[in-house]
């Protein structure tokens, strides 16, 4: 079977991710208000409704509000990436992605991006070698996934995220594709799940579960 799996919230912890990243800037004088109304403003004048992040963008924003030390704070930014970025992985997912692999299954990493700095933060979470392919980009998932299935294949695959626009998106591109909704306790967002989810979860225990069955 060939097993989808998004990033942020379904494999990363990124809401505690973020929470440090801001913290890491009050040394410099710059306030967690400051740091998310900057962010805020560079979200609101893209004018997109989802944007993943960008960090030049937020930087530049960010210093006109301040005037702190830019190459002081890229470095501390740069080395906390480098560093603990891994920590963020959520406990239950390398033995998970090992176990998947190990029963023959592919594995394909599909993460929304709007810059570069999402292919940094997947680089530095060391997740990539359980992965038989990476697929970042802004386009709707159930687009990406089309790459992955040969005109006349079967489609025999699962699709796991914690996004309802993109488990929609994906049942109405493939409706034979299992969806499985990741809702976890530590994620950002908590859609509720419609009839284009076939299974709901709160971690990968309960997904291996139900590919266990299948
Ligand atoms: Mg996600």
């Amino acid at each position: 079977m060939k097993i989808f799996l998004d990033f942020d919230d379904t494999l990363f912890n990124t809401a505690a991710f973020i929470g440090v990243s801001r913290s890491l800037f009050v040394d410099f004088g710059v306030s967690e208000e400051m740091y998310k109304d900057a962010w805020q403003k560079v979200r609101e004048w893209r004018g997109l409704e989802s944007l993943s992040y960008d960090f030049e963008a937020h930087m530049k924003e960010l210093h006109k509000k301040k005037d702190f030390d830019d190459k002081e704070s890229r470095k501390k930014v740069e080395d906390f990436y480098r560093e603990r970025t891994r920590e963020y992985v959520f406990p239950d997912v390398e033995g998970f992605l090992q176990k998947m692999r190990d029963r023959g299954n592919a594995l394909y990493l599909i993460s929304f991006k709007t810059g570069d700095f999402q292919d940094k933060k997947i680089a530095a979470s060391g997740l990539a070698k359980y992965f038989d392919a990476l697929a970042t980009g802004p386009e709707e998932k159930g687009e990406v996934l089309r790459q992955f299935f040969g005109e006349n294949e079967e489609v025999n695959g699962c699709f796991v995220d914690d996004r309802l626009h993109q488990i929609e998106s994906v049942k109405r591109t493939f409706p034979k594709i299992i969806t499985i909704h990741m809702q976890r306790r530590e994620g950002r967002y908590h859609d509720e799940s419609n009839e284009s989810c076939d299974y709901v979860v709160s971690d990968l225990e309960e997904a291996e579960n139900i590919l266990m069955e299948r």
